[in-house]
């Protein structure tokens, strides 16, 4: 069975994923990383049917004994309900649309089978929690709409005020049994400090404190079956694939990394980022390891993070020498952005959301420095109707309209401002 480690922690000390779920962040302020990974053999993604019967199949070998197999399969097929089609823009490019659960982010396929697997342990224990959460956009709305309703759990939500889109905040403040929204005065590192300093400070310690950032172990486990089921989607099996994969936080990446652990055919991971530089800087030897930046603000802000939270996981686990092998990394600024937007519609037809037109710059370059011709697969994190006014400045066009998001509009909205500084988030809590 898997069990699972903090990454601050020397002797390695041995937890069960329901420990790691809970718990979110270790004790010692690292992150849970698994002590081994299941080895899976190609017919296990290449012959399944579908994502969540492919899920069944992969978190299976990961929490099979924790998770009896009848609840995995309830838990999988509620959660993982909506399509990932693997769209084709030429021979050897192809994007995959992570954007069609019920927040139209990729977010949805952690964020839903999260709150059902804590639902799974905390029913069974009879115990409640209330789930601190960050966001820069996505994660908030994801992690909401994934858990309201839950009779055992509470959401409170940060979210960097004007930080983020006009739908993207509407999607945060939308009224939901058990959720509560804050707009922090403050940058998104702003709002993770203060959910990290909640978890560790005395007077908020009898609380039922949780996380559902990307820093939770129960979000990144489903985040590597997308992997998986992009390449059984692939109109031949390719011999090895490439994955270029728009990154913030770096837990989308985590999950990939997971994947080609496990055994899909991964030659390279392009880090797609934005103008908040310091993974393509460590990548390229520029930066040390955990030399962060204060974050930048972009057009693609669900990305925008000068801290990325994930990064110690993937040092501990791959290390700097495995790392810049695995990962090449590159920075693109907003009006590299909107001239790869500009370039995919005319090119393909193709309408890309900031964030995913991020990751096809960041392919385009990869193909023409290292002329690698391996089949690559672009990740399309958001729908591009989140992104309206950016959509409107790249190609002078209205997105396509999403039913989802036309009703926000008609829905009662709940919000608090908060000043970004620990005492004012423990008044609303205590
Ligand atoms: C969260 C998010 C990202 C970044 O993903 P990380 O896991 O934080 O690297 C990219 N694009 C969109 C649309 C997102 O919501």
């Amino acid at each position: 069975m898997v069990a699972y480690y903090s990454t601050r922690d020397p002797a390695k000390k041995l937890v069960r994923f329901e420990e790691a779920l809970l718990q979110g962040l270790a004790p010692d302020g690292g992150l849970y990383v698994p002590d081994h990974v299941p080895q899976l053999k190609p017919s296990t993604w290449l012959e399944a049917r579908s994502l969540a019967e492919l899920g069944v199949r992969v978190l299976g070998a990961w929490l099979g004994e924790e998770v009896p197999l009848p609840h995995l399969e309830a838990i999988l097929h509620e959660a993982l309900n909506f399509p990932c089609p693997l769209v084709g823009l030429s021979e050897d490019l192809f994007v995959l649309e992570l954007f069609h659960g019920p927040t139209l982010s990729f977010k949805d396929f952690g964020a839903r089978t999260m709150a059902r697997l804590m639902q799974y342990f905390l029913g069974r224990r009879g115990q409640r929690r209330i789930i601190l959460v960050a966001t820069s956009g996505d994660t908030g709305s994801a992690v909401a709409d994934g858990f309201a309703g839950q009779e055992n759990i509470e959401v409170v939500l940060l979210y960097p005020k004007g930080k983020v889109s006009e739908v993207q905040e509407r999607q945060l403040i939308i009224q939901r049994p058990g959720v509560r929204s804050f707009a922090v005065e403050g940058s998104f590192d702003d709002c993770q400090r203060l959910v990290k300093q909640a978890f560790t400070d005395p007077d908020l310690a009898h609380l039922p404190l949780s996380s559902a950032n990307s820093i939770n172990i129960g979000r990144l486990l489903p985040q590597a079956l997308y992997y998986l089921w992009a390449v059984r989607q692939l109109p031949t099996p390719p011999q090895k694939v490439n994955f270029a994969v728009p990154s913030g936080n770096l837990g989308n990446l985590t999950g990939g990394v997971l994947a080609a652990w496990m055994g899909l055919p991964v030659r390279r991971f392009i880090a797609a980022h934005n103008a908040n530089h310091f993974f393509p800087d460590f990548l390229a030897g520029r930066a040390e390891p955990y030399q962060f930046h204060p974050t930048i603000a972009t057009l693609s802000n669900a990305m925008d993070v000068g801290a990325p939270s994930n990064f110690e996981r993937l040092y501990v686990l791959l290390g700097s020498q495995e790392l810049r092998r695995l990962v090449w990394g590159t920075c693109v600024d907003d009006a590299e952005t909107l001239a790869r937007m500009r370039q995919t519609y005319q090119r393909y037809g193709y309408v890309a959301c900031p964030h995913t037109a991020v990751g096809l710059e960041a392919q385009a370059r990869y193909r023409q420095e290292t002329r690698d011709p391996t089949p690559l697969i672009s990740l399309a994190c958001a729908h591009p109707a989140k992104f309206p006014q950016a959509i409107a400045q790249a190609l002078g066009l209205k997105p396509p309209k999403e039913a989802a998001l036309e009703a926000l509009w008609q829905r009662p909205t709940q919000v608090q401002t908060l000043p970004p500084h620990l005492e004012a988030l423990k008044a609303h809590l205590l």
